[in-house]
C-alpha cells in the first residue's frame, strides 16, 4: 500500500519518506513546505470538498482548478475529501446528513460561519 500527498497527489512508499520531500503544490507556495499525508487512503474515486467533483486519480483531481474554491472561482485547486468512504455524510456546521458529498457541498448551509446561507455545507470528517 502506498501513501499520497494531499496537495499534489504524489505517492510514496511510506509516510515518512513522503513528508521528507518538498511539495511543488504546497498551499504556502511551491516547495515552501513539505508534502502532507492524505489520510483518506486508497480509494476508487476521490471527491473535492468544495465542489463535489470526482476523479479516479488523486493527482488529477488535485491538479484541476476548483470552480467553487473559497478564495474564488478557479482561484485554487480542488481539495480531496479524506473522511469516510461511504455515506451518510454530515455537515460540520449544521449536522445535516447527505447521501453523497456532491449534494452536501451543492446546497446552502443555514449555519454557515459566514452567515445563514452565505456558504455551502462542508463535510465533517
Ligand atoms: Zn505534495
Ligand atoms: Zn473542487
Ligand atoms: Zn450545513
Amino acid at each position: 500500500m502506498s501513501v499520497c500527498c494531499k496537495y499534489c497527489g504524489m505517492s510514496a512508499r511510506d509516510a515518512r519518506s513522503l513528508m521528507n520531500g518538498w511539495c511543488p503544490k504546497h498551499p504556502d507556495g511551491s516547495c515552501k513546505g513539505k508534502h502532507a499525508l492524505y489520510e483518506g487512503g486508497e480509494r476508487d474515486e476521490y471527491i473535492c470538498v468544495y465542489c463535489g467533483t470526482k476523479n479516479r486519480s488523486l493527482s488529477s483531481l488535485l491538479g484541476g482548478w476548483c470552480s467553487k474554491h473559497p478564495d474564488g472561482s478557479c482561484k485554487g485547486k480542488h481539495v480531496a475529501y479524506d473522511g469516510r468512504e461511504s455515506g451518510p455524510y454530515e455537515c460540520k456546521y449544521c449536522g445535516r446528513e447527505f447521501r453523497d458529498i456532491a449534494s452536501l457541498v451543492g446546497s446552502w448551509c443555514p449555519k454557515h460561519p459566514n452567515g445563514p446561507s452565505r456558504g455551502k455545507h462542508s463535510p465533517a470528517r
